[in-house]
């Protein structure tokens, strides 16, 4: 399939390409679901009463990665497309914000869970809405609500009197759909507090609109070093030459990129799809950071995953692919407890003189230790 000759017939490469254009036009709303419906000969009254909770727009370059017009079945599709599933059926342990990051916000717009680092909620905008976001509860607010600077004054002053935090990643919504000047403001004030030494960006905009990483963008923000940006693919055929230029763009600027994946039913919950998807990753030298257990947020339950089995392929993964291409597998435990690794621990026996492990093969070995 190949919706861009579908639906955008006549649209050359250079509007194409231009990040603005892809979000003027995205698909959105009501009439951009019937007409992506009605495009691809499906039925979306089921997925039009979803609306009325969650919102809903993709970019057309998303969009086109979908390779089936069985919506449920394609990896882009699911990811991006509501499903009449989001209100349906939920489960006791679901909730609009399962890590309590409101009870953990100092400040409006800041979460300040763990001792050396915060996370501030940039903007509500994001170029596509995914549906298994764990902040879909912000979804209702106006798009582009940038941080004012009676707010962002607020959010320094909170981070002068505490010293202790040394990190700040700036997320969404996603920060880098924000105009440049805007960036700048915002990466500016977080730089000129002493304490703050790295700055980090939660975006996925190298994976649903690749074109907004421009040279300017990346000169901008080559200015702010140390500064990491850790992004969002799920699945291998989200690394396109697009994703892979922008990527080169960010690096070349010196700017690390790290790799945060879901793990998602239907979409990469299976052993092969994560291996492509974590080797694919390493070879455009994106380290695979973290694999997180989707959380229980509500209207994401047809995405959760048994926990057992996402041990089991990690497991397999070790001792399978090198070492750089394993992320860690985690879960964001409910109520704000923080994270936790998901290990099936080779450390069986720890005593002063021995050591017993079971092997990436199985296998027991006991090792002396003095
Ligand atoms: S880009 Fe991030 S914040 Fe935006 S919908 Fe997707 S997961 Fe949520």
């Amino acid at each position: 399939m190949n919706l861009r000759k579908l639906l955008w017939p006549d649209i050359p490469e250079s509007q194409w390409n231009d990040w603005q254009w892809q979000v003027k036009n995205r698909l959105q709303g009501k009439d951009g679901l019937e007409r992506l419906g009605s495009t691809l000969g499906i039925d979306v009254s089921r997925r039009l009463r979803v609306l009325n909770r969650y919102k809903w727009a993709a970019t057309p370059y998303y969009l086109n990665l979908m390779a089936s017009r069985d919506v449920s079945l394609d990896p882009v599709g699911r990811q991006v497309i509501p499903s009449g599933k989001e209100t349906g059926v939920t489960s006791s342990s679901a909730s609009p914000d399962p890590l309590k990051e409101r009870h953990y916000s100092p400040v409006r717009g800041l979460i300040h869970r763990y001792r050396d680092r915060v996370v501030l909620l940039a903007t509500g905008f994001c170029a596509s809405y995914c549906r298994h976001c764990n902040r879909k509860r912000t979804w209702n607010r106006p798009e582009c609500v940038i941080l004012s600077e009676e707010k962002l004054k607020l959010v320094r002053d909170y981070l002068l009197s505490n010293p202790h935090v040394r990190e700040v990643l700036v997320s969404g919504g996603d920060p880098l759909l924000l105009p440049m000047e805007h960036i700048a403001r915002l990466l500016e004030a977080l730089r000129s507090i002493p304490s703050i030494e790295i700055l980090r960006i939660g975006t996925r905009v190298p994976v649903v609109l690749p074109m907004r990483i421009t040279e300017d963008l990346c000169r901008l923000l080559k200015r702010q070093r140390p500064i990491w940006i850790n992004t969002h693919f799920n699945h291998p055929v989200e690394i396109t030459k697009e994703a892979k230029a922008a990527i080169e763009r960010i690096q070349l600027a010196g700017i690390p990129v790290s790799n945060q994946s879901v793990l998602l039913r239907g979409i990469n919950d299976n052993y092969d799809t994560l291996r492509s998807l974590f080797c694919r990753l390493q070879a455009i030298m994106v380290r695979p950071y973290y694999l997180f257990q989707c959380d229980h947020v509500s209207g994401t339950r047809h995405f959760w995953v048994p926990m057992k089995k996402g041990i089991r392929m990690m497991d397999r993964m070790w001792g399978d692919v090198g070492g750089m291409c394993v992320p860690n597998f985690v879960a964001d435990l409910s109520e704000g407890s923080g994270k936790a690794r998901l290990l099936s621990s080779h450390l069986i026996e720890l005593g002063r003189k021995e050591a017993i492990f079971a092997t990436f093969e199985k296998k027991i070995v006991k090792i002396k230790l003095e």
